[in-house]
């Protein structure tokens, strides 16, 4: 864990995408550690039960979309800063 500093699990990330979107994508995976609302009953008892999946513990419906879904957001984080830094140059 040296080398990862205060990202914690973003630091896989290296020093590509700079420090604030490594801190979104840490508060987005603490997030996703955490119960999330089911979109399907809307109870808040969706935990991660393997690789990008999760599954409502209350209806017990299981989504596959959870690991696309980090990576789409991240995506977007970047895409944004990248026009930022842009637009600002
Ligand atoms: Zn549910």
């Amino acid at each position: 864990m040296a080398h990862t500093k205060k990202v914690g699990s973003a630091g896989r990330f290296g020093p590509r995408y700079g420090v604030k979107i490594r801190k979104t994508v840490k508060r987005i995976e603490e997030k996703q550690k955490a119960k999330m609302v089911c979109p399907r009953c809307g109870a808040k008892a969706v935990k991660r039960v393997g690789s990008g999946i999760y599954q409502c513990r209350k209806c017990g419906a299981i989504f596959a979309g959870g690991a696309y879904t980090i990576v789409t957001i991240v995506g977007e984080e970047v895409r944004k800063s990248l026009e930022a830094k842009r637009g600002s140059a």
